[in-house]
């Protein structure tokens, strides 16, 4: 088999290695698996653009990929300084797999920039985020590849890439990314999408080991961003008790649980958990230790490893953020068999379905109500955690392996109806 050092990265041989076992196990054709390891295309650019102190600096930006069998390819953008091709392959493949659990016609990409965006001031961001668009603009478009939010970006960056997208064409095309705003074409419901779908699939999860969703259930959280933000707030109106929530500064913990109307108002104002006087202040890896009934990592990959694993003290782990499980990490849970795990892939999969409400309501040019969108995520979210949970228990695997093989046996099967081209 080929190797590319291109790809030649821990985060991607893990996601790689973990679509061959699955792969392998369930018989998967051969020709198939070899295209589906790597990325069908990946463009690196550089970037320049100027600082406000009048000095130009240069970045590296990213867009992988993955399959397009199913539709266009789909996936978002990831502001963070440690961005890098192998990264953005990893969370490119996944994205295959989570379009096709969820039943989407889209295929799987995932971009990125090597920028911390936090110091950057809204005219240098949109500076960088205007550059990259154009290095990137026959590379995405809404019939080929629809980019969204992902770590460091947000509706104002998705805002900025369709404004210059639709100047470069010369009308508005609203359905070149999603994740916009509402007042130029996006849509309800999507900012809260990948949180409410974690939390819809917790509700599932639940109901299997028969847990009661109650204020006795202690809920911890790493991330408050897009995904754990959304996540805390849900967790908390179904009348959980969320006990820890994190940034990057801080984890607060407070037993009695978190009050989030007077967390948003100090965030507002501090932009920081840090100082928040309403917990205590602990570290993130303390965070994931903490003794819960939920715990739902939801900010970076890679936090759950083989020193950790067998400390986790939850019943639930709802994998929020991608990619948060270590391959050796979730072989040690596999084996301590008490932990009920929801997969990256199927867990955050509520936002690239409300991505896709939003890309066929700009197609329409026809907008749903919020009740409407909920209604329909909220389908497509149990239907795809029960196939998953039906194949587990048809071939007696975890969740993590029948959601892969779930995903994997669709797209295959459509790849081979397509056939090889020529
Ligand atoms: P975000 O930028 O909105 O929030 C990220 C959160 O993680 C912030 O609270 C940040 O302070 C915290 N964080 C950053 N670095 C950290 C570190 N080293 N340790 C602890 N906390 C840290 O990002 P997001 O969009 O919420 O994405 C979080 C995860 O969810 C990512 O893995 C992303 O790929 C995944 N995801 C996002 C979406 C989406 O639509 N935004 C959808 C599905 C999955």
């Amino acid at each position: 088999m080929q190797h590319h050092i291109e790809w030649d990265n821990t985060f991607f041989k893990e996601v790689q290695a973990n679509f061959e076992r699955v792969g392998r196990q369930m018989h998967l054709d051969e020709n198939i698996l070899l295209r589906l390891r790597v990325p069908e295309k990946a463009l690196m650019v550089s970037i320049p653009f100027r600082r406000d102190n009048g000095k130009v600096e240069v970045v590296t930006g990213y867009r992988v990929q993955h399959n397009d069998t199913l539709g266009p390819y789909k996936g978002g953008l990831r502001y963070n300084p440690h961005v890098n091709m192998g990264e953005v392959s990893a969370l490119a493949m996944m994205m295959t797999w989570k379009s096709a659990i969820v039943g989407l016609p889209l295929g799987g990409a995932k971009g990125g920039v090597a920028i911390d965006p936090h110091p950057l001031s809204r005219q240098e961001l949109q500076r960088v985020t205007r550059r990259f668009t154009i290095e990137i603009l026959n590379f995405i478009g809404p019939d080929s590849d629809i980019p969204a939010p992902d770590m460091g970006t947000n509706e104002q960056v998705m805002a900025w890439i369709m404004d210059t997208y639709s100047q470069q064409k010369g009308h508005a095309i609203p359905g070149v990314v999603t994740g916009k705003p509402i007042d130029i074409g996006g849509s309800l419901g999507r900012r809260e999408a990948p949180g409410r779908g974690v939390v819809y699939a917790i509700i599932s999860a639940a109901e299997k080991i028969k847990m009661k969703l109650d204020s006795k259930i202690r809920v911890a959280i790493q991330g408050y961003g897009q995904v754990g933000g959304a996540a805390a707030k849900k967790m908390e109106k179904i009348g959980c008790k969320v006990i820890a929530v994190s940034d990057h500064t801080c984890a607060l913990y407070n037993p009695n649980g978190l009050k989030f109307d007077s967390l948003s108002a100090y965030l507002a104002q501090n932009k920081v958990l840090k100082g928040y006087p309403e917990g205590e202040c602990i570290t993130n890896e303390e965070l994931l230790e903490i003794d819960c009934d939920v715990l739902i990592p939801a900010a970076i990959e890679r936090v759950i490893h083989k020193d950790n694993a067998k400390k986790l003290k939850c019943r639930i782990l709802a994998e929020g953020a991608n990619g948060p499980t270590t391959n050796e990490a979730d072989q040690i849970i596999r084996e301590r068999g008490d932990i009920f795990v929801i997969p990256d892939i199927l867990a955050n999969a509520g936002g690239v379905v409300v991505s896709y409400f939003e890309w066929v309501q700009d197609l329409q040019n026809l907008f749903w109500k919020e009740k409407e969108i909920n209604h329909r995520l909220w389908e497509m979210m149990s239907d795809a955690f029960e196939k998953v949970y039906l194949t587990a228990q048809k071939e007696k695997v975890d969740m993590r392996t029948a959601a892969l093989m779930t995903a994997i046996r669709k797209v295959s099967t459509a790849m081979l109806t397509r056939g090889l081209y020529p």
